[in-house]
């Protein structure tokens, strides 16, 4: 096992790592720019390291500064939490090269789920459902229009280099073809740098099931259910929930099975998760995400593991410490994503915190790096915590999700919190009856109101 690990993160994710490596005896590195010099990562942490001016690039994002600060402090491996590097292929190589140890799936794995038509691809040959579209790239705006005679307007042309909602454009018909290829070739060669783009059919009314899952790395791997992740804005998750609403034990098995021995097939190591739409009782893989994802909690709350200690076990080379037959489901699980943004508009609100007090009491965990008197930096993600209930079943969990949010202050911003008071007034909400159209609609309603 690693005696010290490095954080190649901030923020609350930054903090569950440091948590799971001080429960396992093994030593944390944080690493900060100068904006965050006062955050709670470097608090908690045994060391901390600057590694950098404000800006991501030149601090989170920099390989050197991230490999240097591995030296200088003497930690053998890196956890990358979410976002910045923690899909990046290119730095994982380095960090071999360096004969350090990535927290994480293989450089390759990466690189095969991080362009969506090799992902795609992968999938299929492995047996995965996937949505209906085009075989490959489009090359050439005729033969999309090709495509969408073939499959039926509305399409999705999709930039292969595409994340975080961007590249992706919708066309309801063939005159709005033109304009949909064009601006996801554009976006995704500004954004991505490549102009690749393929096309699937539109779904009009699914939700997003996402499974996940966890390989040892040699050939041995177990899904843990799904995640419901269908309430979005601007596709980003606000909202998610363990097990689905939708989806019966059956369902679960089978799907849940599919991607387990997928993964397996190509020695998966570590935490992924195998993104669905799902729509009249059949799944559609989208992507693939090769990281522990930011709603992992409430697979935590529902299966009684720790993910996070779970890979840092299997990067370590140790088996992983549970099989299929161990993981069973209990109770139910919400998370909601709380911003530092306002209500409704969702303009960032970074400031500083007056008051910050945390729910608590049973079945409630607050994830969050706040702390009275923190200011919030404005260079970096507006997330500034998760609050995950876990209840006997849905609606215990909702009357729990209900209760601490009604415990929760942070005073001195705006939050996001007054979106998820409005959400459980919604009978919706409470049905569990939503798919991944019903929150933006939800949102332009409150807007002519
Ligand atoms: P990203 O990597 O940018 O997050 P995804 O491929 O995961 O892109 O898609 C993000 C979201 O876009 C999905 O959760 C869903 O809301 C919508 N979406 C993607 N593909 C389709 C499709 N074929 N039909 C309908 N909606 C889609």
């Amino acid at each position: 096992m690693f005696d010290k690990i490095l954080i190649a993160n901030r923020g609350e994710i930054a903090l569950r790592v440091i948590r799971a490596a001080r429960e396992m005896g093994i030593g944390s590195v944080a690493v900060h720019s100068t904006a965050d010099a006062d955050a709670m990562h470097v608090r908690m942490a045994d060391e901390a390291i600057c590694i950098g001016p404000p800006s991501s690039a030149q601090s989170y994002l920099s390989f050197p500064a991230i490999i240097s600060a591995c030296e200088v402090t003497g930690a053998q491996a890196i956890h990358p939490g979410y976002g910045f590097l923690s899909e990046n292929a290119n730095f994982v190589q380095i960090v071999e090269d360096h004969g350090l140890t990535f927290i994480g799936p293989t450089a390759e794995h990466i690189r095969v789920m991080g362009d969506k038509i090799t992902a795609k691809d992968t999938m299929k040959a492995l047996g995965v459902p996937c949505v209906p579209g085009s075989e490959g790239g489009v090359p050439d705006l005729d033969a999309a229009k090709k495509i969408g005679e073939e499959f039926g307007y509305p399409v999705i042309i999709k930039a292969t280099a595409g994340g975080g909602g961007r590249g992706m454009k919708v066309a309801a018909n063939a005159s709005e073809m033109e304009h949909a290829f064009m601006t996801a070739r554009s976006e995704g060669k500004a954004a991505f740098g490549n102009d690749e783009v393929y096309i699937e059919k539109y779904l009009q009314t699914p939700r997003h099931i996402e499974i996940q899952v966890f390989g040892d790395g040699k050939g041995r791997a177990v899904h843990l259910g799904e995640r419901d992740c269908s309430l979005q804005r601007r596709h980003q998750k606000v909202f998610e929930e363990a097990p689905g609403p939708s989806i019966s034990p059956e369902e679960r098995a089978r799907i849940g099975k599919i991607c387990a021995e997928a993964v397996a097939k190509i020695n998966y190591i570590g935490a992924g998760t195998i993104e669905f739409l799902y729509e009249n009782g059949e799944f559609y893989f989208i992507e693939m995400n090769t990281r522990l994802q930011v709603e992992h909690p409430v697979t935590e709350a529902i299966f009684d593991v720790d993910l996070v200690r779970e890979q840092i076990r299997v990067a370590a080379g140790l088996p992983m410490s549970f099989q299929q037959d161990d993981l069973s489901i209990r109770g139910h699980s919400i998370e909601v994503r709380i911003n530092a943004e306002t209500f409704p508009g969702f303009a960032p609100r970074p400031g500083t915190i007056t008051a910050y007090h945390a729910p608590g009491g049973l079945g409630v965990r607050m994830d969050s790096a706040l702390y009275d008197g923190y200011s919030i930096p404005p260079h970096y993600d507006s997330l500034i915590g998760k609050l995950i209930v876990h209840g006997r079943d849905r609606p215990e969990a909702m009357a729990r999700l209900n209760r601490a949010l009604g415990e929760l202050i942070v005073d001195g911003i705006e939050t996001t919190v007054p979106l998820f008071h409005a959400l459980l007034q919604e009978t919706d909400l409470h049905a569990g009856d939503y798919n991944i159209h019903w929150l933006e609609r939800w949102l332009e309603k409150l807007e002519q109101a």
